[in-house]
């Protein structure tokens, strides 16, 4: 049985979210992060990924990265909040979802998306109305191995500047 089942969002009033379709023990892994591997030059040189839509690319190490901006990827409906009940996981090139909390049955799962902290940040406004909720999406601390476009895509408008 998965674990999960898309419905309207209740934080992206315009998109669609993923919600538990049953209860969830912290650690349990819930879905695969899937898309393509692309090389980090490639992430540099095309025009794909050199905009501000939201972002689905993770770097997995020096070379590649993971470019999950395909609709088959359902992973991606999962939305951000500043206290999220789950968090990316990875190990060579693989991404997948892991609780972080014990999750009810009829929850949405939300993740911390991790960009960093920028000038730009009011680009992506949060309305995840957690307490905490500073009110855009900015990562709580940095994370291992994942690094988002967000600073990749700051370097190339400083190149194109030139
Ligand atoms: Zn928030």
């Amino acid at each position: 049985m998965k674990l999960y089942k898309i419905k309207k969002s209740k934080i992206d009033n315009k998109g669609r979210g993923l919600y538990a379709a049953k209860d969830i023990k912290k650690g349990t892994k819930i879905i695969n992060y899937s898309g393509k591997i692309v090389t980090n030059k490639q992430v540099d040189e095309s025009n794909k990924y050199d905009n501000n839509k939201p972002i689905y690319l993770f770097t997995l190490n020096k070379r590649y990265t993971l470019d999950g901006d395909f609709s088959w990827n359902t992973a991606g409906l999962i939305n951000h909040s500043c206290d999220p009940n789950s968090q990316y996981d990875g190990k060579g090139l693989k991404i997948w979802i892991t609780a972080i909390k014990d999750i009810k049955k009829g929850e949405e799962f939300t993740c911390d998306y991790g960009f960093g902290f920028d000038k730009d940040y009011k680009q992506f406004p949060c309305k995840c109305r957690a307490k905490n909720c500073c009110g855009y999406i900015v990562r709580e601390e940095s994370r291992w191995r994942i690094n988002k476009k967000f600073a990749m895509s700051k370097k190339k408008l400083v190149n194109n500047s030139r």
